[in-house]
């Protein structure tokens, strides 16, 4: 793909981000691969493939797609679309295993809240190496041996990525609203789709501002207490906003209260839509609306055996591990953001999730049951 294509296809499947955009599952020759050359393996959502393809530029290589439904991998492996029977299927179909020597396949970090190493190789004979977070980073990670510094292993929320979120999550919603506003409001659609860019923007960039606050336990600012847990921070939100409703028809038009009335209802609905919490599209992530924002890992010090399976696939550089003491550490607990990764591939079942009550969420439950549009663990794939 020349590069005006690949600056076109990011455009415009970063605003389709919502939707599943899939493409061809199977083998993908990379340059000129031989037997020992090593095998990747990621998701079939096109934009992911697209820059995977572009990060291999130069790699003598085999890139598996495995079908995810065309959902990005993070996404498909925490919801039951990328599973450890797509990955096997195209291990033993794809006709890989005439075309290498060895049994190794470099799979996306993020797939581990879904894909299983230990069922992979029981049921396959692969072996999973977890590779980096980012496509971008699968140069640096080839020229390291196939081994992740603690900065290719974790998701950060930079810049370029805020900008595509706020684009992607502001693009379907605008629509989405224009569609209904048209019939009955048409003169109204241009602010609401400026009102709801302006706040997708501020919510995205902002984030570093805002992030420290969004911890489940609330923040007391002077003699209010705000529960960030449980929509506090969509309140400060609403409220600013509506601050500037009430200082622009002072302003700008003739003051009524039919206008703050209907301009107050319609950003509390976009407020209410941006933030919502759907599996990582908003930052604003301990909104509150499932449990699984609460949850803690706790690590059974008896079990581990200090494999440092968690630190390979922590997306968030939670884990130590001592290789003296073969033990493991969470130092950085409150990084945490509940994916359940370390506890789906830890082998010996040393870690589990504890809600708020105090109830144990043992980890074949993680295994078994995937999170929905919602974060909750409902559906057993
Ligand atoms: S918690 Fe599990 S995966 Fe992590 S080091 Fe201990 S045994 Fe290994
Ligand atoms: S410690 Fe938290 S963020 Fe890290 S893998 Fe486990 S659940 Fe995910």
């Amino acid at each position: 793909m020349n590069p005006f294509s690949y600056i076109v296809v990011n455009v415009v499947e970063i605003l389709l981000r919502v939707v599943p955009l899939p493409c061809r599952a199977g083998l993908v020759k990379i340059g000129n691969p031989e037997r020992h050359s090593p095998v990747f393996l990621t998701c079939n959502y096109h934009l992911t493939v697209e820059r995977v393809k572009r990060a291999l530029k130069g790699v003598d290589c085999y890139l598996l797609v495995a079908n995810s439904r065309g959902i990005n991998v993070w996404c498909a492996a925490a919801d039951g679309h990328f599973t450890n029977h797509d990955v096997i299927s195209v291990l033993k179909t794809s006709g890989i295993e005439e075309l290498v020597d060895h049994r190794n396949v470099i799979m996306p970090q993020l797939a581990a809240t879904g894909v299983e190493a230990k069922i992979i190789h029981k049921k396959s004979g692969w072996k999973t190496i977890w590779g980096p977070v980012y496509a971008k980073d699968i140069p640096l990670f080839i020229q390291n041996n196939l081994k992740k510094t603690p900065e290719i292993r974790e998701v950060e929320f930079p810049l370029t990525q805020r900008i595509e979120l706020a684009a992607s999550w502001a693009f379907p919603i605008s629509i989405f609203l224009a569609l209904i506003i048209i019939p009955f409001w048409p003169e109204a659609i241009f602010p609401i789709i400026l009102m709801i860019w302006g706040l997708s923007f501020l919510i995205f960039m902002s984030f570093p501002l805002y992030s420290r606050w969004l911890s489940s336990e609330g923040k007391r600012i002077g003699l209010i207490f705000f529960d960030f847990g449980r929509g506090g921070f969509q309140l400060i939100l609403w409220c600013l906003l509506i601050i500037g409703i009430i200082a622009y028809s002072h302003l700008f038009v003739e003051f009524s209260w039919g206008f703050i009335f209907r301009w107050g209802f319609i950003s509390f609905i976009v407020v209410l839509v941006l933030s919502l919490d759907l599996m990582g599209s908003t930052p604003v992530y301990h909104s509150g609306l499932h449990e699984d924002r609460l949850l803690k890992v706790i690590l059974d010090e008896k079990k581990c055996r200090g494999a440092g399976f968690c630190e390979q696939v922590c997306p968030r550089n939670c884990y130590g591990v001592d290789s003296n003491r073969h033990m493991a550490a969470m130092p950085k607990t409150e990084r945490c953001v509940q994916c359940g990764a370390c506890i789906v591939q830890c082998p010996f079942n040393a870690l589990y999730f504890k809600n708020p009550k105090g109830e144990i969420i043992l980890p074949d439950t993680i295994r078994k049951f995937k999170l929905n549009l919602l974060g909750k663990r409902l559906r057993e794939k």
